[in-house]
């Protein structure tokens, strides 16, 4: 557990504004946590400013990507032109591109793998719906979500890149907290007896879903917790404190 980095991503989704990144990155470059990773994820438009004005100790990944480098893709960008920007990270297969843009766990696994492929860090996201949870299908749907990952990325070298994101769909904005330690432990027994017992014990897998200043201190505490995905609470001051969390 030592080995694994502690890991606090900030998805501001589609907000933000030049006005509230300059500020914001001020307080974000404030933060002295030199023991956790921190990656922000602003809109497409706002990368390279956010990257500008960050502190080269905090990373900047894109909300999405396609997996091809060029071409006539309108409105896609691709993982070459992130590291042409020197950003570093990408988030794949977030609830809402698989909800609202009918992302499939094929498409975000060939996602996943080509941004892996092009050096990219991908936070890839998994998790269950209200539904899905109801029926008990919870470890299913997220065996099933990893399964889809192991089909492209097969061998160890491929998933050393990977930061797991559980993320229940019910948890997405709104202020219901999972408790995500079993869920945590299934898929780290999922990687030991799929991938290896190396990256099992090496990849951090991260909880996603209302987290708070409020919450994250219990949150950071339960076992195979690496980290968050942050999401409303990102875009506020109190992002600070779920940094640290650990402390
Ligand atoms: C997210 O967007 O990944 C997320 C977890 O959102 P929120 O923190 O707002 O629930």
């Amino acid at each position: 557990q030592m080995s694994r980095r502690f890991f606090v991503g900030g998805n501001w989704k589609m907000n933000s504004s030049n006005q509230h990144l300059a500020e914001h990155t001020k307080l974000l470059n404030s933060i002295n946590a030199d023991d956790v990773e921190v990656v922000i994820a602003p809109p497409s438009i706002y990368l390279c400013s956010v990257r500008d004005k960050l502190d080269k100790n905090i990373g900047v990944a894109s909300q999405n990507c396609y997996f091809v480098d060029n071409g006539a893709f309108t409105g896609e960008i691709s993982p070459s032109m992130l590291l042409d920007n020197d950003i570093r990270y990408v988030i794949i297969g977030h609830s809402e591109r698989r909800t609202i843009f009918h992302e499939t766990d094929e498409l975000i696994a060939n996602k996943v793998a080509f941004a892996i492929s092009k050096g990219l860090i991908v936070i890839a996201c998994i998790g269950e719906t209200l539904a899905e949870r109801e029926r008990n299908d919870t470890l299913n749907v997220v065996y099933r979500q990893l399964t889809a990952l192991k089909e492209k990325l097969e061998n160890e070298a491929g998933w050393k890149n990977v930061v797991i994101a559980y993320e229940p769909v019910w948890a997405i904005g709104t202020g219901k907290v999972a408790t995500p330690a079993q869920v945590h432990k299934a898929i780290r027994d999922w990687l030991t007896k799929n991938v290896s017992s190396k990256v099992s014990s090496d990849t951090r897998i991260i909880y996603g879903g209302s987290v708070t200043a409020d919450n994250c201190k219990e949150l950071a505490h339960q076992p195979d917790v690496d980290g968050f995905l942050v999401g409303g609470a990102s875009l506020k001051p109190e992002f600070v404190d779920i940094v640290r969390a650990r402390k």
